[in-house]
């Protein structure tokens, strides 16, 4: 039997060549070796975007598209949105239980993202919120979970969350390991902080191609550099840093280039804009396809109607184990 794994986004937006490099070109790859659900984690979208609901139908959809756009197959992957699927909700309810307040105000990534969101105060969603993304988890019983390194105090918690349960209950889930993306963050156009909707600096993966040859034509490179042959510093340009996360079999040569300034700002850019057309356009391509009426609906309702399935199944023995099937197990 094949592992499984779950990993997936928040709609809050279209996705951009960070989450490329940061998770969906990963995510492409295993999906040939693992049985994969991906979630559209709707919910806790809202624990940052509750007064603004309004957005996330169009936001599920775009980032449901981008998840197809970069590769990821229906036929081996269940994408899924996170609300229809009640058994995560009930879950929830359980765990939140036995999890303490003080364990969640300790977890770093919580602190970080609440300063970040400049909060004096926390919704109890939001504290919460990594209750809810132990049961994204635990809800289809997945072995790995593909995950940034600032995810990994919510691993830890989905971690003790199963152990916990068990313990308590019975043995229900197995414990799911962290997958790691150790790749760098993406800087964004700005060159000054990663590549983050928020922050404005991104180039999104449905961007048309006009669109991305002015952002990277407008990019800013070494401000030392005047003429095409003053020698530059790759280290702190923007575009050297793209070449080197997606151009790698040219970076080297073009760092050169560009320090002995043997390559104008404008060829370096045009030769990054090539490279990412070329694998921008095949998307471009994909996402036209899966455009097609209904078409989109279709995968959506399919890898969810799976999920609920896996939910069920998990819920029908989390309530033997609790005592709670009242009624002989049948609802
Ligand atoms: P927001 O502005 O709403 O915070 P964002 O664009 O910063 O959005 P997140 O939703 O914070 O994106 O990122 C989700 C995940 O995507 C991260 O945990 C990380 O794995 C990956 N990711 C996001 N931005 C980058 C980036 N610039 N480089 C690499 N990976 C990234
Ligand atoms: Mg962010």
């Amino acid at each position: 039997m094949k592992k499984r794994i779950l990993t997936g986004d928040r709609p809050t937006g279209p996705l951009h060549l960070g989450h490329f490099v940061g998770s969906l070109q990963n995510r492409v790859l295993l999906q040939e070796e693992y049985d994969t659900f991906i979630i559209i984690a709707d919910v806790q979208a809202l624990t940052t975007n509750f007064d603004r609901p309004e957005r996330l139908a169009e936001d599920v959809r775009q980032v449901a598209l981008d998840n197809l756009a970069a590769g990821l197959d229906p036929g081996k992957a269940s994408i899924f949105i996170q609300s229809l699927v009640p058994q995560i909700a009930e879950l929830t309810v359980f765990f939140s239980m036995f999890v303490t307040v003080s364990r969640l105000r300790h977890n770093p990534t919580i602190k970080t993202e609440a300063g970040a969101y400049g909060y004096t105060d926390m919704t109890y969603g939001f504290l919460g919120y990594p209750v809810s993304q132990a049961a994204d988890i635990l809800f289809c019983r997945a072995d790995l979970v593909p995950v940034g390194e600032d995810q990994l105090p919510h691993i830890e918690m989905t971690r003790f969350v199963a152990r916990r349960f068990n313990e308590l209950y019975a043995g229900v889930f197995p414990e799911p390991e962290a997958m790691v993306s150790r790749v760098p963050r993406l800087v964004g156009l700005d060159g000054q902080a990663k590549m983050s909707k928020s922050l404005g600096n991104c180039i999104y993966l449905s961007d048309e191609p006009s669109r991305v040859a002015e952002k990277v034509m407008n990019a800013v490179t070494d401000p030392a550099r005047i003429h095409k042959t003053d020698p530059g510093h790759p280290e702190i340009c923007t575009i050297c840093s793209y070449h080197d996360a997606f151009n790698q079999a040219e970076h080297g040569n073009t760092v050169e280039m560009c320090r002995a300034g043997s390559i104008g700002c404008v060829a370096c850019k045009k030769r990054l804009l090539q490279v990412l057309e070329g694998f921008l356009e095949p998307m471009r391509e994909r996402r036209a396809m899966y455009s097609k009426p209904g078409l989109l609906d279709e995968i959506l309702e399919t890898g969810t109607e799976r999920a609920r399935r896996e939910g069920e199944a998990t819920m029908e023995k989390v309530r033997s184990a609790m005592g709670m099937d009242y009624f002989g197990g049948a609802r």
